[in-house]
């Protein structure tokens, strides 16, 4: 079924449990009541976590789990704290929150799409919220632009500039062990900032990163071991999450398209963790979404999900390839095939000839894979694809000798339609426009002429297409059509996610 029902099924099991917990004198066992608590680590980087000596983030990954994730770059935002904390806090990508600097004043949206503990309060105010931080625009700002707002109910800020940002980091700690143990909120954000600072001091390959990151370690520790000491732990169900806003690179910086600037990732344990690496990893904006899920609050604008959907092209997963003829990418990096999902098939009998083999007609691709073919050219935007999507790519197909031009379809399998009055495709598309190509979606009951659905004029930079197709009386499938024509040395169209629903 389509994605707003799982959500919506998942939204009722999640009440279901929690009015179970709120009747008391019920002569069933009490549900357990559910505790959430997110670190921010600024700056750290996953591999680093699993290198040095970090026993308490190993522990929660060996009982849970983790995964390296990818962010944006510019020009749709840079991998900075901003952006980076904004999107894990509110669980939309920054074209949504438009937090897309470290000064971002009063021109981001972020009363449209506030943290995930604003929206628990005014979802649920019974509950009860926390936030600390030691880089003041996360909990304060003077235009109340704060990434963390008011409404948070127990919110403190350190300066970590005036402070120190070691002993900011440790006072940190101390209160929110206090406050966690004592107080126990609902749902609790705590952010550590020094292993940035040392990433900007030494480089993440330098010897004050691991410093400063085992000490954080050793911090949260100290909020685990709080937490494992109230006096109700055992009538409660506390998920963790950790997560980082960018990484750093080997010299010490972020802001730019490297791997290791682009690179995140998401540690979770405790209630509602599937233990073990999942196949798709989760992205940032998922944080929001599963913190709200353990308190059955919806949230359709969120970009993130709670449970991971899969689509077509994940099947894919497992015949990714190294590379063929791309230079940019490691050889040890698989993410590409020209292999098709069961049911779809990639029409190139139009198509030129020789040009770089990843990218001749319609390829599957990760963003791993694709982006670093060639940085810097956009292609980091296509934030809401996920695990393996569609690739139509006529700039880089046109880096190595061809003849003729790119004319590519990718057909979907036929999808049944009988009695139904409409039909509404939904996917995510990743479009840049430059010269004469033409990038069309058609339709195509019982196998008659596809016919336009939609045609390209513009750029479509990491937008969520949503299409009603009138069925006519008496059809019985539908087939559908991605089609790149006449691409020479033009841009590229990233689709992803494509779901057919009946109405
Ligand atoms: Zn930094």
């Amino acid at each position: 079924m389509n994605r707003p029902f799982t959500l919506a099924a998942l939204t009722t099991l999640a009440l279901t449990s929690v009015v179970t917990t709120a009747a008391a004198g019920s002569p069933e066992p009490a549900a357990r009541v559910p505790k959430v608590l997110v670190i921010g680590i600024d700056g750290a980087l996953l591999s680093k976590i699993q290198a040095f000596d970090t026993p308490a983030l190993k522990g929660l990954i060996s009982s849970g789990s983790a995964s390296r994730t990818t962010l944006y770059a510019s020009p749709f935002a840079p991998t900075l704290s901003g952006p980076g904390w904004a999107t894990n806090a509110t669980g939309v990508w920054p074209d949504k929150h438009k937090v897309k600097s470290n000064n971002w004043g009063s021109s981001s949206n972020l009363t449209q799409y506030p943290d995930f503990l604003t929206r628990i309060e005014r979802a649920r105010p019974a509950l009860s919220t926390y936030a600390i931080a030691d880089w003041t625009p996360l909990t304060t700002d003077s235009a109340g632009q704060a990434i963390f707002t008011d409404e948070v109910q127990q919110k403190v800020t350190l300066d970590g500039d005036a402070l120190g940002w070691a002993a900011a980091d440790a006072k940190i700690a101390t209160d929110a062990a206090a406050y966690l143990k004592n107080t126990g909120p609902d749902a609790s954000f705590v952010y550590f900032g020094n292993v940035d600072i040392a990433g900007h001091s030494c480089g993440a390959a330098g010897a004050c990163y691991r410093t400063a990151l085992e000490q954080t370690d050793r911090h949260i520790a100290a909020l685990l071991t709080a937490i494992r000491a109230r006096t109700t732990y055992s009538n409660e169900d506390w998920t963790y999450l950790v997560t980082a806003d960018h990484g750093h690179t080997d010299a010490g910086g972020h802001g730019g398209s490297s791997v290791a600037e682009r690179s995140s990732f998401i540690i979770r344990s405790g209630a509602g963790t599937t233990p073990g690496t999942p196949a798709i990893a989760p992205k940032n904006v998922d944080l929001a979404a599963i913190v709200l899920s353990r308190f059955g609050i919806s949230a359709p604008d969120l970009d993130g999900q709670a449970t991971a959907s899969t689509d077509p092209f994940d099947s894919l997963v497992n015949s990714l390839q190294t590379r063929a003829d791309e230079t940019g990418v490691p050889a040890d990096v698989k993410g590409w095939t020209h292999t098709t999902p069961a049911g779809w098939t990639i029409d190139n009998t139009a198509m030129g000839t020789g040009g770089v083999r990843e990218w001749q007609g319609w390829s599957f691709a990760t963003d791993d894979f694709w982006t670093r073919a060639a940085p810097d050219q956009g292609r980091e935007g296509n934030v809401r694809a996920r695990g393996v999507f569609a690739v139509a790519d006529s700039d880089e197909w046109s880096d190595k000798t061809r003849t003729g031009l790119f004319n590519s379809k990718l057909k979907s399998p036929a999808y049944a339609v009988s009695g139904a009055t409409s039909a509404t495709l939904t996917f995510s598309s990743h479009y840049l426009k430059s010269g004469n190509e033409t990038a069309t979606v058609l339709a195509s009951f019982d196998g008659a002429t596809p016919k336009p659905i939609l045609t390209y004029t513009a750029d479509a930079v990491a937008k969520l297409e949503r299409l009603t197709i009138p069925v006519p009386a008496g059809a019985r499938t539908l087939t559908l059509t991605w089609s790149l024509a006449n691409g020479d040395n033009d841009w590229y169209w990233a689709v992803d996610n494509p779901q057919l629903s009946r109405n």
